[in-house]
């Protein structure tokens, strides 16, 4: 299950051959491999500005200082011919009107045509509902324009561009989740925003490696796909990890919780005492949860008008209906403990609809309901409540598609070409952790910023 153009591009024969016929020809994507280092920019050379007024630009050197990189600071650059940058940092919470949009003109116009491959572009910006005047808040919301068509501009050598909304007050919240965007960790997430607000308790420290040493994590649905590379990920960083897949998979989830010495736990969640049963499997065998990825999903495609209605309530029940009971009874018995993260898979096909996929459709939009309410409710004990959104990910699903429909899915996206089920799994990862406590109730897309859905 991967993507023939990718591989065939990464030969500058073929490549050039691919150029000459007009086809998308895909930069391989840089992943992060094992040992995870937490100075992954060690040497590059990132160069960071600011608008005059920014708010933080202090949080923003402290989290480049911990990456390693060789960092260059001018708010309005004039690089030299043959200057190149790995990462641009520019934080525009400063902005207090439309006329101030010119900083981001100033910053990056010099230095749009000199990125290396695979490049990291981060703007942060002022959260609009928090800004004091209207004009303020206009010129925050703009920012998420600009940095969602310089992703488009920048795309084709694997480079991404994205943002984070910061709440005043929320300055120290940002480090972790502007060294995820800085990352490998966020290769397959393009011209995407993240929200950090101020509300409710963060963890007293915040550990550089293995973040999630001495965490507990369920992943529903686990033996394979995104959940397998889930749950393997959650476990490199540390944490001690339950699979849940049906019964019928039981031979499967077996062999993959034994790949990282995790735990099978065979149910079907949308069995009457699921909820029940693994509440009390969490308490009696941990004392509760602190990481839960709802994963399991299926699809059961068909228009409307030709749907059984069996296949309508299949998808709800397992897409929607069980993560809501499962979620409520947990946290009706305080199962999940402070600190604790909660994950749900959502799709761009929740976002923006899918031809053949009410079903499915009304479920992940669903979802982005439950975690849009869920994400406020146990903020005061630190517990954040998050969507992921994958676009075209290459996996058993998506393997079974039509050639035509699949190779849409692939190339019309930013990236031109497919994520992988450890992507997704990155993503979900790094909600996972301590310094993500800053961000509840955000859907976050992982889909290369696919045109599909968007
Ligand atoms: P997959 O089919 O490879 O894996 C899904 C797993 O869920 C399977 O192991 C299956 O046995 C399990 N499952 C299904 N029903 C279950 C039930 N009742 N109880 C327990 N386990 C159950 O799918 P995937 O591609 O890895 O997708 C994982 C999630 O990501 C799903 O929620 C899916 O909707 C979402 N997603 C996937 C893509 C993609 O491109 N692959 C895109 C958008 C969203």
């Amino acid at each position: 299950m991967s993507d023939y153009l990718v591989r065939a591009a990464a030969n500058p024969t073929v490549r050039r051959v691919i150029d000459t016929v007009g086809l998308p020809t895909p930069q391989t994507l840089a992943r992060a491999e094992p040992p995870y280092q937490a100075r992954f920019l060690e040497g590059q050379r990132v160069l960071a500005g600011a608008t005059a007024a920014s708010a933080a630009f202090d949080r923003v050197s402290a989290a480049l200082e911990t990456t390693g990189a060789r960092v260059e600071r001018a708010d309005t650059p004039s690089p030299a011919d043959d200057d190149r940058y790995d990462a641009l940092v520019f934080d525009a919470t400063g902005l207090g009107g439309a006329a101030d949009l010119r900083a981001l003109y100033d910053f990056f116009h010099p230095v749009a045509r000199k990125l290396t491959p695979n490049a990291r572009v981060v703007v942060l910006a002022s959260l609009p509902e928090a800004m004091a005047s209207v004009a303020g808040a206009s010129a925050a919301r703009a920012v998420e324009g600009f940095v969602r068509s310089l992703a488009k501009e920048i795309g084709k050598l694997g480079s991404t561009a994205n943002m984070l909304y910061v709440e005043p007050g929320a300055e120290d919240r940002i480090v972790e989740p502007l060294r995820f965007f800085l990352s490998d960790y966020s290769t397959y997430v393009d011209g995407q925003p993240l929200t950090v607000t101020r509300a409710g308790i963060m963890p007293e420290r915040v550990p550089d490696t293995q973040p999630l040493a001495d965490k507990v994590a369920l992943v529903t649905g686990g033996a394979r796909g995104i959940g397998a590379a889930t749950a393997e990920r959650l476990a490199a960083e540390g944490a001690t990890v339950v699979c849940l897949d049906i019964p019928q998979d039981s031979d499967t989830l077996e062999e993959t919780v034994a790949r990282f010495g995790g735990t099978a736990l065979a149910l079907d969640i949308t069995a009457d005492d699921a909820p029940r049963r693994i509440a009390d499997f969490f308490t009696e065998r941990f004392g509760g949860v602190d990481i839960v990825v709802h994963n399991a999903g299926v699809t059961r495609d068909k228009t409307l008008a030709n749907m059984p209605e069996h296949h309508w309530d299949m998808v709800v029940a397992i897409n929607l209906q069980a993560i809501l009971a499962v979620d409520e009874l947990l946290s009706a018995e305080g199962v999940i403990n402070d600190h604790g993260r909660v994950t749900c898979l959502c799709s761009i096909g929740g976002i923006a609809g899918n031809r053949g996929q009410t079903n499915y459709g009304a479920t992940k939009a669903g979802l982005i309901g439950f975690v849009e309410r869920r994400g406020q409710t146990e903020r005061d004990r630190g517990i954040c409540v998050n969507a992921v959104a994958p676009g075209f990910i290459e996996t058993r699903m998506t393997a079974e598609m039509p050639f035509g429909v699949r190779e849409a899915g692939r190339r019309l996206s930013s990236l031109s070409q497919g994520g992988e089920p450890r992507d997704v799994a990155e993503a979900i990862t790094f909600l996972s952790t301590p310094g993500a406590g800053g961000i509840s109730g955000n859907v976050l897309r992982v889909c290369g910023q696919s045109l599909i859905g968007a």
